[in-house]
């Protein structure tokens, strides 16, 4: 295995120059496409594609649909692509499509969301649903969650121990809030009021290839939810128990596969939008935990507030994009070893025990 600390990257811009070049030098086809938002038109969502043209399996692995969460993302794409062994690859019926920052505004700019605020992930409406109304709970909490005001940017130690103690208890209030919301445009969470850009380019360029394979596996890498070096697969549609036992078993009894709509009803989830469109894919959103809830929304309201409301590189600015990164990237070695350990493994299941069988 690689160094891990040459597998993290510092910015966008050498992630992707990286990935760009790791592909094109292990003999992978390239395509990019330059992405709104960008200054210099600096942007693109880079497609690595190795295999079949018209595969019988397809894994796909995508990053960044956080932004910021393309850290780790990036390192994981590297990784693979480092340490695979395309001919195996090249003599099968199977295909690898490594897709490298769906949001590259956030990655960039060091937000969650992308060019208009948009959490991507609330952003996938079915036909039918509108881009309207957000959770009771959620509008109380506004002048909190989204304070204009440097002075209370800082979730006060007494209002975080207030959080866990709520009636509605930690867990109800991280829903509430995650699930997303249509009616503050400059809030945590705002699922938008139109189909995104990330969503109209997942649409044109990379639903065809999803549409077109008999069998497809998705992970989708995120950071920032569950406890501290946990890995999960989360999910929110209805999946086969067939296709739950055959993953529980690729990845062994132990690992935790969770549908996430037994908690709470979100709409404009990627996943639950793909699978629609393309039922044969099983699509997951592929965890890694970081900090504490408590942290992780702490952070993503100062940085929030200080995108909307403060100077860009003021000091207040640069503490809160440090403190985001941190939060959804921790810098210790020690986390950076063991997610990038266990992805490893779990990319080389995936490869070896099911793209190739
Ligand atoms: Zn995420």
């Amino acid at each position: 295995m690689q160094d891990v600390p040459t597998l993290f990257s510092e910015d966008y811009q050498s992630a992707r120059k990286s990935f760009c070049d790791a592909a094109l030098s292990k003999g992978w086809s390239l395509q990019s496409h330059q992405r709104d938002g960008g200054r210099d038109g600096e942007l693109f969502t880079d497609i690595a594609r190795i295999g079949a043209e018209h595969p019988r399996k397809l894994f796909v692995l995508s990053s960044a649909l956080h932004g910021v969460e393309g850290f780790l993302g990036s390192a994981i794409q590297r990784q693979l692509l480092e340490t695979l062994d395309i001919k195996q690859i090249e003599n099968s019926q199977s295909a690898i499509l490594i897709v490298h920052a769906l949001n590259p505004f956030g990655f960039a700019r060091i937000r969650r969301f992308d060019e208009k605020n948009v959490d991507v992930n609330r952003n996938f409406l079915l036909p039918g649903e509108d881009y309207s109304g957000s959770h009771p709970f959620y509008r109380q909490l506004d002048s909190l969650l989204n304070p204009k005001k440097w002075s209370k940017w800082e979730l006060p130690p007494h209002v975080q121990a207030l959080i866990k103690i709520l009636p509605y208890g930690v867990q109800n209030l991280q829903q509430a809030i995650a699930q997303g919301q249509y009616d503050y445009p400059l809030g945590l969470f705002f699922g938008g009021n139109e189909p995104s850009s990330t969503m109209q380019m997942i649409q044109e360029t990379l639903l065809p290839e999803f549409q077109q394979a008999q069998e497809v596996l998705h992970l989708d890498v995120h950071t920032g939810l569950g406890k501290r070096g946990d890995v999960q697969l989360l999910y929110d549609y209805q999946l086969q128990q067939s296709e739950e036992n055959q993953l529980q078993k690729l990845f062994g009894k132990q690992f935790k596969i969770n549908n996430v709509s037994e908690h709470y009803e979100a709409v404009g989830s990627f996943y639950r939008w793909l699978r629609n469109h393309a039922p044969q894919t099983a699509t997951f959103c592929w965890e890694f935990g970081t900090y504490g809830p408590i942290t992780v929304l702490d952070a993503l309201r100062s940085e929030n507030a200080a995108s909307h409301w403060s100077d860009r590189g003021s000091k207040s600015f640069v503490k809160a994009k440090e403190k985001l990164k941190e939060a959804f990237c921790p810098q210790s070695p020690k986390w950076r070893t063991q997610v990038l350990n266990a992805a490893q493994e779990k990319t080389e299941t995936v490869v070896g025990q099911w793209l190739l069988k």
